[in-house]
């Protein structure tokens, strides 16, 4: 836990962001980003580890079980309830030192100059949302995500 960190602080509760929660536990949190009164892309997401360590590098195994478990089950939802049909995955970690991953979807009909997990949101048919939108989009991938439990268990 770090005091000046953007991420601790949010998980915290000491800041207000204006990114949503979609999924917590111990080992980690998943939110979709929101930029307020600018458009977000729908589906855009992020997975922060709870405990302050830089890396992917760093985790214990319960950490890795659950950060592996959170990326496979926000994905499948992703796919199964925003029509997804890819998932790209970055972590730079060069604005905040404390690990979280970012996912974007790719929808079908994505022209393969902008297939890429930056390059998708350059697509000016891609689809961006505000407020409700973004809540929406919560919704139903938490929903999916409750759904899918069982399956991803077998
Ligand atoms: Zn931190």
């Amino acid at each position: 836990m770090s005091d000046s960190c953007f991420i601790c602080s949010k998980h915290k509760g000491t800041i207000t962001t204006a990114g949503k929660m979609i999924y917590e536990d111990d080992y980690v949190y998943i939110g979709h980003i929101d930029k307020g009164e600018n458009p977000a892309y729908l589906g855009y997401v992020m997975i922060d580890l709870k405990r302050h360590v830089p890396t992917l590098a760093d985790m214990n195994l319960e950490e890795a079980k659950a950060f592996g478990v959170a990326m496979a089950r926000i994905s499948k939802a992703l796919k199964e309830s925003e029509g997804a049909e890819h998932i790209y995955a970055r972590v730079s970690g060069h604005g905040v030192p404390h690990l979280h991953m970012h996912l974007t979807p790719r929808y079908p009909g994505t022209p393969e100059e902008y297939w890429g997990p930056w390059e998708v949101l350059d697509w000016e048919d891609a689809p961006f949302g505000t407020g409700e939108e973004v809540d929406a989009v919560c919704e139903r991938l938490r929903a999916q995500m409750e759904m899918d439990y069982e399956t991803i268990n077998e």
